[in-house]
């Protein structure tokens, strides 16, 4: 049977239509009306790093909670920390940028939490049934709520394609250590003849793994390109989050995608199949304005937006809703492969599919 997948479509940048829309969608689809009068109702979402300015904005998150709140549930909007550097590495400087971005209590009408803790190692850990990743340290509460809402921003992502509702799920949903083991299949190398020894991918890299030579360490000896040929990544420590292909200008960063995104896309999928299966109701929201090339923890102002506005899907089946914002972006050519993206989205639809996670066939129910 195939999936429904509420569609309404919004062109404009104007803040008002993309309210007005949201509204008319949720008047439609009516997705709150089971909530029990005091249940918690946990709100996924990525506030975006410190530049990034695509994020989902605060007042459409209002306009969700405030809807939420009329069936007398109580909403409250959680994130977990991130694996790299800035501001959302731990809770304390994590929740201050939700402030400063408009996601404080009396902005959005509900208060926001780091769920895994003060430094992203909290959370309760679980066996997983999965050939490629054993178990994951997931918040303490996923278990013992029955509802879940992920709001998420289209966007392309350097390692999964596309990034929507699985990714949001799959890397937004777990504590460090998880995120760790989910790129841990990714290992960069610097390929010598290109490397510039500008030193980028040594400030950025959070494993301090990429020195100057593999004698000195970063440390001790700041890069110095009067004596180094070129970076090299130690693979020993290593995280493969990636930040070091982001960092590089001259394409001196070297991934081997084929062997390392199959595994990357099956971690993700097998990630998320089982943070769902601890809840009854999910609803995804995802809004396709603005869709950057990188995700939101990368993007800034000047990010390439790479496709038209889209307007904003609505579904119970994450798989349905990521495939549904693909199709959409790609209803010409393939606006994602013309970017210079990955394909990695389509084994996750492949993987997620086989795995019962979701449907890729769905009716797109326009509104
Ligand atoms: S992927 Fe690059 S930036 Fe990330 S830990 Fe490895 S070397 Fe450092
Ligand atoms: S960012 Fe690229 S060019 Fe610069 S030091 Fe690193 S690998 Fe070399």
């Amino acid at each position: 049977m195939k999936s429904e997948v509420f569609f309404i479509e919004v062109k404009p940048s104007d803040p008002e239509a993309r309210r007005n829309a949201l509204q008319k969608l949720l008047e439609r689809v009516n997705p709150f009306s089971d909530y029990k009068k005091d249940e918690f109702i946990p709100l996924k979402l990525t506030i975006g790093d410190s530049q990034c300015v695509y994020n989902v904005h605060p007042e459409l998150v209002k306009i969700i909670v405030s809807e939420i709140k009329k069936f007398k549930a109580k909403p409250f909007l959680f994130d977990t920390n991130v694996i790299y550097k800035g501001e959302r590495l731990n809770a304390i400087d994590h929740l201050a940028l939700a402030q400063s971005k408009g996601f404080g209590y009396t902005k959005v009408g509900a208060p926001f939490i780091i769920a895994d803790g003060a430094f992203g190692q909290d959370g309760k850990e679980h066996a997983i049934d999965s050939d490629y990743i054993k178990k994951i340290k997931i918040p303490s509460f996923i278990g013992s709520l029955d509802s879940l809402v992920v709001l998420s921003h289209a966007t392309g992502h350097i390692l999964s394609g596309y990034a929507g509702a699985i990714k949001n799920i799959a890397m937004g949903m777990v504590s460090k250590p998880s995120k760790q083991v989910q790129h841990s299949s990714l290992k960069p190398h610097v390929i010598e003849k290109k490397c510039t020894s500008c030193g980028c991918c040594i400030k950025i890299c959070p494993a301090q793994a990429i020195s100057s030579d593999t004698l000195r360490s970063p440390n001790k000896a700041p890069f110095d390109k009067h004596k180094a040929s070129h970076a090299v990544i130690d693979q020993t420590k290593c995280i493969g989050c990636g930040e070091c292909l982001s960092a590089c200008k001259f394409d001196a960063v070297f991934i081997n995608w084929s062997e390392d995104h199959d595994v990357f896309a099956k971690r993700l999928i097998d990630t998320a199949h089982f943070i769902l299966s601890k809840f009854k109701n999910k609803l995804f929201i995802t809004f396709g304005f603005d869709i950057t090339k990188e995700c939101d923890c990368i993007s800034t102002k000047n990010e390439l937006i790479f496709s038209e506005n889209i307007g904003i899907l609505a579904s119970h089946d994450p798989l349905a809703i990521d495939k549904a914002m693909v199709d959409l972006v790609n209803s010409d050519k393939d606006l994602f492969k013309e970017t210079g993206l990955l394909d990695t989205h389509k084994t996750i639809f492949e993987y997620g599919r086989k795995k019962g996670l979701g449907n890729t066939d769905y009716i797109l129910v326009k509104i």
